[in-house]
Formats: structure tokens, C-alpha cells, sequence
């Protein structure tokens, strides 16, 4: 079959390699309709992780079942599933308490596995034409439907981005009339500044610093905010006052920032503060440290890595930077970290999206055939506009 291989740095390339088998009465082997490329993808493309060539990539799959093993009873051929991009067991001490992230079983060297990543185990990735899911009881999501039908592009968005920005909003703990401010415009940000306002939170905000990003923004209903024009913080703060003047009790002057902070950026964060724009792995948790009022929560999704080869200093390669901790723990702030346990969330999910009020879909920007993978990583990275989300689409063939 094809596949999109990792190569080495900025270098990926569609290759034949062996279709994937049964290797456990567990597995199943699903045709792949979409595949999507993840903004965490980018950071292996870069160089940016430990990732060895060779890799297949991809973990946002969704398809078709081809073949079972003996053991798999609940999903069977023909059934149309999208699949979490955490591998999971569905059984261990942390799968069985919701944390299908971190699963015990399914990688040697770490809790939690998924496809096509770097440090999460042996399993291949689904930027592929056919894709093996171990422990398939667990990791098929069945959706209505028929492949290539108009639920393609939202169930695809199922496997990490949407049930990824939901989850951001639990970990900043977002409910109905929260203040939400969103780091970060891409495909996560913008799902959990849409999340956000599915769960009916009052002011949301969502800052970065790309014309067509922060457009999206606006469409999706959230305050962009461009960090282009100088402190996303103060910028954010003095709409809050704006939005509030006259309806303060004495005291609430100390709450001008928002109650939940989503941090959908990652490691390789622009520090707007440097007049040449450079990196600081630091800068979003910083300015959420800031923003955050007093017993406030921060839910950080953007990735970060232990090893990081291009890390701007020593520290840096070792995933470590500066945090002003003292101000953290002053003002009573919570930090949830980590992967999201798809599991939990993208069934609901999915019926929010069947029921027709939730339309996430509108994020896809390009439906591309596999061979044109290694030029949409490369548009993706550059952010080139309107290059928001892409899915590989591995029956469609390169026209011409
Ligand atoms: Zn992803
Ligand atoms: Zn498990």
C-alpha cells in the first residue's frame, strides 16, 4: 500500500510499503477514507523531536473495517469508524478510570501510545491507505453514514482535534457564562474557542498573530486578539474593562483577566515581546500565569517534548524553561496538562455533530491525495493562508 513516510528533516515522501495484517485476535484493519495532518505532525517534520526516518505518519484516521480478528465482536466489516489517536487497552488501572491517554499496556516505554508519533510505541501511522487498530473494541468509534458523505470532514475531525479542544475546556473548567481567553488560532485553538462556546461560556478570546487564523477566529464567534499589536494580555484586560465598566463591586477590579486559559500553541511558541518575533517555549504559559485571575484554570494541550534536538538553548533541548511558579501558586491557579483520552469524549461528540449543532467541519480547508502530502506539510508549516486543516484523502488520485 502507500504511505506518507517520514524521511528526515522537512523531507516526507509517499512510499509502498507492506499492507498492514491481523496480528492479534484484537486488531482490526481499516480502509482509510481520511487521514489528517496534524499540527503536532509539523513538529517531527521540523526536526523538532527524536523522531527516527522511516517513520509512517499520521494518527487522525478515519475509515472503513476491511478485517477482525477472532476476538473483535462489536465492530465488524463494512462499519464505518473513526479511530482515537491514543492506542488504548481499554482495560488497565488508567484506561478503566477514563485515561485511555495514558494507557499501561500498549507501549514499553511510557504510559500511552498512538499511530505514527515519535515516542508512543510500535504503531504505524494512517497518512496510509490501510491502517491495522489494536485492541479494536476500544479504538473504533462507529459513525452513521457512508464514506465520502457529508459527515466526512467533521467525523475525521473526531480522532484528536475536536474531542482535543473539548478537552482543553474541561481542563481550564469551562461551563456556561466562563471567561475564556484561547493561545493559539490552529486547528485546536479554534476548536476549543468552539467548544467553548458550544458549552455556552460568555467572552471568549483567541489570540495569535496570522491574518487568516485570527478570521477564522472571528468566524467561529470568538474576540480575536493580534499579538502583532503588542501585549495579547493587556489588549484582552482592556476589552474586560471596556465590557465591565460600571458593574464592579469594590474589589472585582482584580479580576480583569478570564477565569479559564487554554494554552493550543506548544513548545514552539513566538514570543511577541521580541521584536524579531524569535521562539520561547515559555511565552504562552507566561502570559497565561498572567492572565488568569486569582483561583482561575489553565488546560495546556499544546505540545511539548522532553527532547527537543532544535531547542533555542540547553535547557530548551531538554524541554525545560523558565515559569513564573511563585505567581502561579499566589494567585491559586490550577494547570491541567497532556494528551486528551479521545475516548471519553468523542461519542458525545459525535452525536453533538449528528444532531447537526455541532459543524466543526468548516475548519477543513484542503481535501488532497496522498502524493500531495510532502507540499502540504510544507504549505502547513509555513502557515501559508488558508492552509487551516488538511486531510489526506488516499483514494482521491492527482488529477492530470
Ligand atoms: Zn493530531
Ligand atoms: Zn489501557
Amino acid at each position: 500500500m502507500r504511505a506518507v513516510v517520514l524521511k528526515g528533516t522537512r523531507e516526507v515522501s509517499v512510499e509502498r510499503v507492506p499492507d498492514p495484517e491481523i496480528e492479534a485476535p484484537t486488531d482490526a484493519i481499516i480502509r482509510v477514507t481520511s487521514a489528517a495532518i496534524c499540527g503536532s505532525d509539523l513538529h517531527m517534520f521540523a526536526g523538532r523531536t527524536v523522531a527516527p526516518a522511516g517513520l509512517v505518519l499520521g494518527h487522525e484516521p478515519l475509515g472503513v473495517v476491511v478485517e477482525v480478528g477472532a476476538d473483535v465482536t462489536s465492530v465488524k466489516s463494512g462499519d464505518r469508524v473513526v479511530v482515537p489517536f491514543n492506542v488504548s487497552c481499554g482495560v488497565c488501572f488508567n484506561c478503566m478510570r477514563g485515561f485511555t491517554s495514558a494507557c499501561l499496556a500498549v507501549n514499553a516505554d511510557s504510559a500511552g501510545g498512538a499511530y505514527g508519533y515519535v515516542g508512543m510505541g510500535p504503531y504505524r501511522g494512517a497518512q496510509a491507505e490501510y491502517l491495522r487498530v489494536p485492541f479494536a473494541e476500544t479504538n473504533c468509534l462507529k459513525v452513521p453514514g457512508k464514506a465520502g458523505d457529508e459527515w466526512e470532514d467533521a467525523f475525521v475531525l473526531l480522532a484528536d482535534v475536536f474531542p482535543t479542544g473539548w478537552y482543553a475546556n474541561e481542563l481550564a473548567g469551562v461551563h456556561a457564562g466562563s471567561t475564556v481567553a484561547v493561545f493559539g488560532a490552529g486547528p485546536v485553538g479554534l476548536l476549543s474557542a468552539y467548544s467553548a462556546l458550544l458549552k455556552d461560556a460568555a467572552e471568549v478570546y483567541i489570540v495569535d498573530g496570522v491574518d487568516d487564523r485570527l478570521a477564522k477566529a472571528a468566524e467561529v464567534g470568538a474576540c480575536p486578539i493580534d499579538f502583532r499589536r503588542g501585549d495579547p494580555v493587556e489588549q484582552i484586560v482592556a476589552e474586560r474593562r471596556r465590557k465591565t465598566a460600571g458593574k464592579l463591586r469594590p474589589g472585582e477590579e482584580k479580576m480583569m483577566g478570564v477565569m479559564c486559559g487554554i494554552e493550543a500553541v506548544g513548545y514552539q511558541a513566538i514570543d511577541w515581546s521580541d521584536p524579531t518575533m524569535a521562539e520561547n517555549p515559555g511565552r504562552v504559559l507566561e502570559d497565561l500565569i498572567r492572565l488568569v485571575n486569582p483561583t482561575g484554570r489553565i488546560g495546556s494541550v499544546g505540545l511539548y517534548v522532553p527532547n527537543d534536538p532544535g531547542g533555542i538553548n540547553p535547557h530548551a533541548k531538554r524541554g525545560e524553561f523558565r515559569l513564573s511558579f511563585g505567581k502561579l501558586w499566589e494567585k491559586g491557579l490550577s494547570l491541567g496538562t497532556g494528551q486528551t483520552p479521545v475516548v471519553r469524549f468523542a461519542p458525545m461528540l459525535r452525536d453533538l455533530i449528528v444532531a447537526g449543532k455541532a459543524r466543526p467541519d468548516s475548519l477543513v480547508s484542503h481535501r488532497l491525495p496522498l502524493e500531495e502530502a510532502p507540499e502540504a506539510y510544507a504549505k502547513f508549516e509555513q502557515r501559508v493562508a488558508g492552509y487551516t486543516k488538511v486531510v489526506l484523502r488516499p483514494e482521491l488520485r492527482v488529477s492530470g
